[in-house]
């Protein structure tokens, strides 16, 4: 065997396994220990301060320089108790990962001595250098700053000694450089638009919030061959390898009982992430093999996303402890399933209520169906917003691969609720008065909705966008990918949609005398045959379905440069514009900033299969037939001609068979490498990644096809790469 491959083997055979740190305590001793949350504050706050920051929470209300004194003092206090020594400002930079710059308390005095200083400028900004991060053009170059300013909603928390301060980060010229900017205004535009809405409702609603539950889908790999594939180790999904003989299809490894040393791994990132804060609770194996999941109890969204991030770096950093690494790519494997991220999102009232949850009476479920119809409407009228939003070079491989939702959007919304559109669709007037009977009946129809769905909990698990009873779950977003890409588009296009309906019915109430319900039922009666098209209870793997779609007229974007055409759509870029969450400018950069990591995600995928290939795979395929041909000669020194016809025509056979892959594949590097040089000349950044799309990609699976055949032909002793079956199965 190959002496990397039989390293990495050996290491993975004599591993010791690694045992959790003793934990005592219950959770609920530990959670959120490690964050200037609600029992810190109490603590440490004076009650002025106090009120004030939870009026910042709740309201977003500014908070004061001599307030943000008082609160730095006390995060510095409580979290100098812990140790810490240093702070940092937290942030959500566009190239996907979170962002730190870490500076001491520590501050000499000119006596000699020292201090330890975190003052409430220190809280509220720093200046990180803003040329560092993807800016899609919206950084001038003689301007390099960027700012970073503390977001009072989501709670500073301490990791390694450092205090974190969750924070946005925009321009120098105040244009969002980051994901959390743009999801708090599209909160912010949600919240009013809602609560405007819930007035027809409930005067009481003065608060809306949208929640979001996430399910983080990985895989987890074994250290030493994660270091033995340079595919794996430089773009997180393996570009060569051969199916197993056996993979998924014996569904043995989902619900299976989990193997001790990844319960020890689960264990450990699971309590780093209970004390800060994260509630995470669920934990099961996934479809595929070494793929797993993990799931908290939803939050509001704002919060959510930051855990996501969170959870995404603590799982990154105990993987190494535990000498695995976690693989976050949604295909880290050809030939078995990818990870996702579901995105559940729902809206809550501050009177308690989930809008998306059907009630006990009419009236409720009025409310229930106004949120629940306007959902699905924005939905149609943004599909391919949608679309855009969870666009990326990694999800490309999953949507539409039987695995995944396809890249179709569509609605699942089951069989009751299909019936109670219908009903409303064929009974509601479109236009004019009802007669009290017909009203009665419309609403003890609505008043039957059950609140339990039962197809709902069942769930068509091939919709990306089904309603499962009392929340949305978007299925169709990537395992690496932020959550504040699609939570900043459904908060958004609700938002606008909720306004829109809210002019609707009060034109009607005004100008048509209509009552309050009339008008609803009216508006929701078009919404619901508007946006029919958007709903789909069948499989959405088949291929009945892919024609269906373009029958109705859906879009269905295969690859990520054209789906992100939606971004810049003026549909898109008005929607982003007057709910005040992006300018045309941000959007822009944007789109031009996914283009650029598409590109060069692809670019260096192209660059390490040519070098694999090159370096790994053909000298391999060569010395093997070299030996193959030295035995043929000295068969040929042995038997006469007749004999040796008979005994070497098997590995002439396997001979001419190496020449032909390696002379494929060969070529195909040769042209991909031309493909690039032609690419690289081009400017626009679209034309680069579509040539990237289909100038470049394409010679992966060439070179995939003949590898992987000569995987199956080369002797394995001589093979270096760890194989999919060495990979896949730890225990
Ligand atoms: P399961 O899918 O295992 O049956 P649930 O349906 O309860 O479990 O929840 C799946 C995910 O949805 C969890 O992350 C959960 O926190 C989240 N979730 C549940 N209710 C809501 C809600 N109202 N808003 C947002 N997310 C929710
Ligand atoms: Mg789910």
């Amino acid at each position: 065997m190959s002496t990397i491959r039989f390293k990495a083997l050996e290491s993975l055979i004599n591993r010791e396994p690694i045992m959790n740190a003793a934990q005592p305590e219950k959770i609920s001793d530990y959670f959120g220990k490690g964050v200037f949350g609600e029992t810190a504050m109490r603590e440490y706050l004076s009650k002025e301060a106090y009120e004030k920051v939870k009026d910042a929470i709740e309201h977003g209300s500014r908070i004061e320089r001599d307030i943000a004194d008082q609160v730095s003092s006390s995060m510095k206090a409580w979290a100098m108790n812990q140790g810490v020594t240093h702070f940092t400002h937290w942030f959500q930079p566009l190239n996907g990962a979170t962002a730190e710059k870490h500076d001491s308390f520590f501050e000499p005095l000119p006596d000699g001595r020292a201090i330890e200083v975190f003052s409430g400028s220190n809280l509220i900004q720093q200046e990180p250098d803003a040329s560092s991060f993807p800016n899609g053009g919206i950084r001038n170059t003689f301007e390099a700053r960027g700012y970073t300013a503390w977001d009072p909603s989501s709670p500073a928390f301490i990791i390694s000694n450092t205090l974190c301060i969750p924070t946005i980060f925009v321009s120098y010229t105040g244009e969002a450089l980051d994901f959390k900017t743009p999801l708090l205004k599209a909160l912010h535009a949600l919240d009013h638009a809602a609560v405007d809405v819930c007035q027809y409702f409930d005067k009481n609603v003065t608060k809306v919030t949208a929640t979001l539950g996430w399910e983080q889908e990985y895989f987890l790999i074994d250290e030493a061959l994660y270091h033995a594939r340079p595919d794996l180790s430089l773009t997180g999904r393996t570009l060569l390898g051969h199916s197993p003989a056996k993979g998924q299809q014996l569904e043995d490894h989902y619900f299976g009982s989990i193997p001790d040393r990844v319960t020890a791994y689960m264990r450990d990132f699971e309590s780093e992430s209970l004390r800060l804060g994260i509630p995470i609770r669920t934990r099961h194996n996934e479809v595929a093999p070494n793929q797993f999941e993990c799931a908290p109890i939803f939050e509001e969204a704002n919060l959510a996303v930051d855990h996501n991030q969170l959870l995404m770096d603590i799982m990154h950093k105990v993987a190494r402890r535990h000498r695995f690494r976690v693989l976050l790519h949604e295909k880290p494997f050809a030939g078995i399933n990818g990870s996702g991220k579901h995105n559940n999102w729902s809206l809550a009232t501050n009177t308690g209520k989930n809008l998306l949850s059907p009630g006990k009476t009419p009236k409720t479920n009025l409310q229930f169906l106004t949120f629940f119809i306007n959902t699905l409407k924005a939905l149609h009228t943004h599909a391919d917003l949608m679309r855009a939003a969870i666009a990326s070079a990694g999800n490309d491989h999953r949507l539409g691969a039987n695995e995944a939702p396809p890249a179709i959007i569509s609605a699942f919304i089951g069989t009751q609720l299909t019936n109670v559109l219908d009903e409303l669709e064929k009974k509601v007037k479109t236009t004019g008065k009802m007669t009290p009977d017909e009203k009665t009946e419309l609403k003890l129809g609505i008043g039957k909705i059950p609140q339990i769905l039962l197809d709902n909990t069942d769930r068509n698990r091939t919709s990306p966008f089904a309603f499962t009873g009392n929340k949305f779950e978007f299925r169709a977003v990537g395992s690496s990918a932020n959550c504040s890409s699609a939570m900043i588009v459904v908060n958004t296009m609700v938002a606008q949609q909720l306004k829109e309906f809210k002019i609707e019915v009060d034109g009607l109430i005004s100008k048509k005398k209509l009552d309050k319900e009339e008008a609803i039922f009216q508006v929701l009666r078009r919404y619901i045959s508007e946006s029919k098209n958007i709903r789909f209870e069948g499989n959405g793997y088949g291929d009945e379905w892919v024609k269906e779609a373009a029958k109705r007229g859906l879009s269905n974007f295969a690859k990520t440069p054209e789906a992100l055409d939606a971004f810049v759509s003026k549909q898109t870029l008005d929607l982003f514009e007057k709910n005040n969450v992006m300018s045309h400018r941000e959007v822009e950069a944007r789109h031009e900033i996914q283009l650029e990591t598409y590109t060069k995600k692809i670019q260096i995928e192209s660059r390490v299969i040519g070098d694999i290939a090159a370096n790994h795979i053909i000298p391999t395929a060569l010395k093997y037939q070299n030996q193959l041909i030295n035995n043929v000669q000295g068969l040929k020194a042995i038997f006469d001609s007749k004999a040796f016809n008979k005994a070497a025509g098997a590995q002439l056979e396997i001979i001419q068979e190496i020449s032909e892959h390696v002379t494929i594949i060969k070529n195909s590097i040769d042209e991909m490498i031309e493909a690039r040089k032609t690419a690289n000349k081009i400017s626009d950044a679209k034309k680069l990644a579509v040539a990237y799309c289909y100038k470049v990609q394409p010679f992966f699976e060439t070179i995939r096809y003949h590898a992987d055949k000569l995987e199956l032909l080369v002797d394995d002793e001589m093979w270096s790469l760890p194989k999919y079956r060495e990979m896949l199965f730890i225990n």
